[in-house]
Parts: structure tokens; C-alpha cells; sequence
């Protein structure tokens, strides 16, 4: 059997932050307006510092206005309610994510709550998430993971999802739930797997489009994907690797790679699919939260979502 097509992610967020450096230039032309994102990260968790020095080079690339708030460990959550509402009121700042996850003592409810919802690029505030179950996708903040998901899977089945059978395993709200109800609109049949489905194998078997987004290194092997399906894994997990050297580590996702490669239709690598889209898609999200805010839907990068 032949191998199955790889679906880079690279390639696509490319594409993608080219449409938004283009957005980005006719916006300014055209109102004066510079998109602003503001990221803000607690803590010196090593992961999230990686995420978010990423994301401000990104910013920057894109024509954006950056700026990094960077908060010891010990930030009150009352001090971090301030510094949101400080950039809710900024007229500069478009678009502001709170790199989670928050330290114990503050409620990530409460923080994500506070984030004005037209500043909400992450998309994870109730308004956004009720705007995108209902299907208002004009006005919602899409979430980013998933909004690079669905793209990299039509890079695979092309527009017309219609009619396939999705299965996306895992349920969280920043990732399973808004999946599927992005498929859902895109009139896929969908399956919401998780911990406690039974014959999980079986099921996704029958998924011509298969999203893993749970956390568990190399979780779904062959026996789990039908013949020619299209495999999004957004795992990233990172396990030893002691063949690169003592303590060496590497990234894998929740799909064991090698051995989906002989059996699906195509399939996103890890790294370099779902993660390199999701920070193409923040910035998307950055130029659509300026053009809205400018009155001018009509300057929004066209990702065609
Ligand atoms: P969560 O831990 O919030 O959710 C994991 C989900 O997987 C849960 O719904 C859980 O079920 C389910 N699950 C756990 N074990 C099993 C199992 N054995 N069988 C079936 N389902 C199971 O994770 P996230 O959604 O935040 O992230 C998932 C993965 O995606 C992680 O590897 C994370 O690092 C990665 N990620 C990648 C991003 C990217 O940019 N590429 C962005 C965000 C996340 P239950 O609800 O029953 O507990």
C-alpha cells in the first residue's frame, strides 16, 4: 500500500501569515489602524515561555503591534483582573490571549471571563463559544487549534467536508468541543470520543477524518485508523529519546506516525502540523479582531474558514 500523503503544517501557516501580512498592509493603508496583541504569561513555565516568544515573533513579522507582559508566579489574580482591563481599554491592543495555564491560585474561569469577547483571540470566552456553537462564525473568535485543524484537513479532502465521518477524540474546551462543532458545520458526522467511550478502536476505524487531540504519546496505531483516512493530531507530547543522547527528549503526537503512515490517507507530523497553524491562526484572529474593531469586516484576512 502506498504512504500516506503528509500534510504540512508549515507549508499552510505560511500561506497563511502571508495572507495576513497582506490584510495587515491594506488595513494600515486603509484606516491607519495597526493590529496590537498583547500576550500575557505568568509564571516561567519552560513550555509556555517557548509558545509565547513565538507567538510575539510571529506578531511582528505580521506588521502587528506586540507586547509581551511578563508576570511572576506569585501575581495576584486581582492584579491580573487589572492588567486585562487595562488592555480592554487599550485602544491599541486588538487582541489579548493569557497564556494558560494560570498558576493555582487563579481561576483561568475568571481571567478568560474578564477578556472582552471581541478581544478574545483565543475564543475561549462563553460568548465565542456560544457564537460558535450556534454557528454566528462571522462574529465568533474561532479557537485557534481548532480553526488550523479544520484547515489542515481540507488541505488533505478539499472544501467539501460534507457527509464525512468525523471522530475527534478528546472533549476539552479548547480543543474536542470546538472541533467538533466546526465539523459539525461543516455537515461531517461527528463523534466525540473520550475517556470513557467503549470500543474506541472500532470507532475511529470507521472515521475517514480522525482528530487526536488527547494527550497520550502515540495512542492511536494502526489497528484504529481506516484505509485512506485524513489524521489530524494535534498531540504534543514529549517523551525520552535515548537514542539522541542521555536525557535527550523528543515531540510526539498522539498518533504513532510510523505506523499510520502505511495505513491513512494523509496525515499531520508532529512537530510541524496542527502547532505551527495554531499560532498562524492567533495571528489571524489579531488582524480579524482590528479590521472588526475598524468597522471593516471586509479588510479580515480571507482564509476562507
Ligand atoms: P485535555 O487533557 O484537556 O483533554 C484530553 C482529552 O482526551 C479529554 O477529553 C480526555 O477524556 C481524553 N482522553 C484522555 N485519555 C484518553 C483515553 N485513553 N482514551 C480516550 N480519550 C482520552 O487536553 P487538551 O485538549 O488541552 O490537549 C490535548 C493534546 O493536544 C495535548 O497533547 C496537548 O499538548 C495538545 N495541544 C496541542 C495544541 C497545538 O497547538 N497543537 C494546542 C492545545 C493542545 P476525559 O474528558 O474523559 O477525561
Amino acid at each position: 500500500m502506498s504512504q500516506a500523503q503528509i500534510i504540512s503544517g508549515k507549508t499552510l501557516a505560511a500561506t497563511v501569515v502571508e495572507t495576513v501580512k497582506q490584510a495587515t498592509a491594506r488595513l494600515i493603508a486603509q484606516t491607519g489602524i495597526i493590529p496590537g496583541i498583547a500576550v500575557v504569561i505568568v509564571g516561567e513555565d519552560p513550555a509556555s515561555q517557548v509558545y509565547v516568544r513565538s507567538k510575539g515573533k510571529r506578531a511582528e513579522e505580521c506588521g502587528f503591534l506586540s507586547r509581551t507582559h511578563r508576570l511572576d508566579a506569585g501575581t495576584s489574580e486581582a492584579d491580573l483582573l487589572t492588567l486585562v482591563e487595562s488592555l480592554n481599554a487599550d485602544a491599541a491592543i486588538h487582541g489579548i490571549l493569557v497564556q494558560l495555564p494560570l498558576p493555582q491560585h487563579i481561576s483561568e474561569e475568571k481571567i478568560v471571563e474578564s477578556i472582552l469577547p471581541e478581544k478574545d483571540v483565543d475564543g475561549f470566552h462563553p460568548i465565542n463559544v456560544g457564537l460558535l456553537s450556534s454557528g454566528n462564525r462571522s462574529r465568533a473568535m474561532i479557537p485557534c487549534t481548532p480553526a488550523g485543524s479544520l484547515m489542515l484537513a481540507k488541505q488533505a479532502l478539499g472544501e467539501n467536508l460534507s457527509g464525512l465521518n468525523a471522530v475527534v477524540v478528546g472533549r476539552s474546551n479548547i480543543v474536542g468541543k470546538p472541533m467538533a462543532a466546526l465539523l459539525l458545520q461543516e455537515s461531517c458526522t461527528v463523534t466525540i470520543a473520550h475517556s470513557r467511550t467503549r470500543e474506541i478502536e472500532a470507532l475511529c476505524r470507521n472515521a475517514d477524518l480522525l482528530v487526536a487531540a488527547v494527550g497520550r504519546p502515540q495512542m492511536i496505531n494502526a489497528g484504529w485508523i481506516k484505509p485512506g483516512a485524513t489524521i489530524i493530531d494535534v498531540g504534543i507530547n514529549r517523551v525520552d529519546a535515548p537514542e539522541k543522547g542521555e536525557g535527550k527528549t523528543r515531540l510526539v503526537g498522539d498518533v504513532d506516525f510510523d505506523a499510520a503512515l502505511g495505513v491513512a490517507g494523509a496525515i499531520t507530523p508532529v512537530p510541524g502540523g496542527v502547532g505551527v497553524m495554531t499560532i498562524a491562526m492567533l495571528m489571524a484572529n489579531t488582524a480579524i479582531a482590528a479590521a472588526r474593531a475598524a468597522g471593516r469586516a471586509d479588510l479580515e484576512p480571507d482564509l476562507s474558514l
